[in-house]
């Protein structure tokens, strides 16, 4: 089978081993650069260019950009690349160790951010970038487990579905918190109206998003302001607001969260070595 030569990578820009992309197209590439800027790739020390070419399992249009990080020149900015393609870029980039690449990859994430955020958080996750994680996981909470579950790593999973949980609840129990508050005490004919009508607005927005629990403040501003209400009912939505601030402060970081469960799974680890060490002795000693 004839295989096309990357426009790039050839045997004209010089090389002394040769890679073969999915869709067969070569490329020639230095193993000093390889060596120096890349932690691994396969075979890359035992072949030259007289065997044959080594087959890995990217595309040629992920290699072209790849492998230009791998040489002490301008690197590609990967500006206004397709997800797909710069998401493929990053997995190799990691798989292979190609540190700028691996690097730039990271500074790009966020601009596929808040569309793919789902993709970013399972590749923050399974990669182990906690910055990037902590930045995407707020815009994750609302959404539903069965859009994220499919690109979250399996360490991710169960902890994620958890925390989510816990958001739920925190959604469930700030909505309620204005049962708590004392009924405005002037003509409640004209006030109750408004008063549960304003209660239902900020019920839908937050039930409808909540990502806007973390800002109060403005989804208050926007539904009370200026909207006709008595001073004590003013004063009452302030209490909820205050409230619900008071039980989302509460609520730990996704990291913090992540941190906490690891050692309490670790824990649980300990204590089922600790049993599983117990059976066997008690075994031993009949
Ligand atoms: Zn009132």
């Amino acid at each position: 089978m004839s295989s096309k030569i990357s426009a790039n990578f050839n045997a004209g820009s010089g090389g002394d081993v040769i890679f073969q992309s999915s869709n067969s197209v070569l490329f020639y590439v230095h193993k000093d650069a390889l060596g120096y800027n890349s932690g691994g790739f396969p075979n890359a020390d035992m072949v030259t260019v007289d065997t044959e070419p080594v087959p890995l399992t990217e595309s040629s249009e992920v290699l072209e950009i790849l492998f230009q990080f791998v040489y002490p020149r301008r690197h590609p900015g990967l500006d206004e690349m397709d997800f797909s393609l710069f998401i493929a870029l990053a997995e190799a980039a990691e798989k292979y160790e190609v540190y700028f690449a691996m690097n730039m990859c990271q500074s790009r994430m966020r601009d596929y951010l808040p569309r793919y955020a789902a993709e970013v958080f399972g590749f923050a996750g399974k990669h182990d970038y906690p910055h990037v994680i902590a930045s995407v996981a707020p815009l994750l909470i609302g959404k539903p487990l069965t859009e994220v579950a499919h690109v979250l790593p399996v360490h991710l999973f169960i902890p994620w579905s958890i925390y989510q949980q816990q958001w739920t609840n925190c959604l469930q129990e700030s909505m309620a918190l204005h049962t708590a508050l004392p009924r405005c005490g002037r003509s409640p004919g004209n006030h109750e109206p408004l008063w549960y009508q304003k209660i239902l607005e900020l019920q839908t927005h937050l039930s409808n998003n909540i990502t806007r629990l973390q800002t109060p403040d403005i989804l208050f501003r926007e539904i009370i302001a200026g909207k006709d209400l008595c001073k004590q009912c003013t004063r009452n939505f302030d209490k909820w607001k205050e409230a619900i601030q008071a039980e989302v402060q509460v609520q730990p970081d996704f990291l913090t969260f992540w941190k906490h469960y690891r050692s309490s799974e670790s824990d649980i680890g300990r204590e089922r070595m600790v049993g599983v060490s117990v059976l066997c002795l008690e075994r031993g000693s009949h």
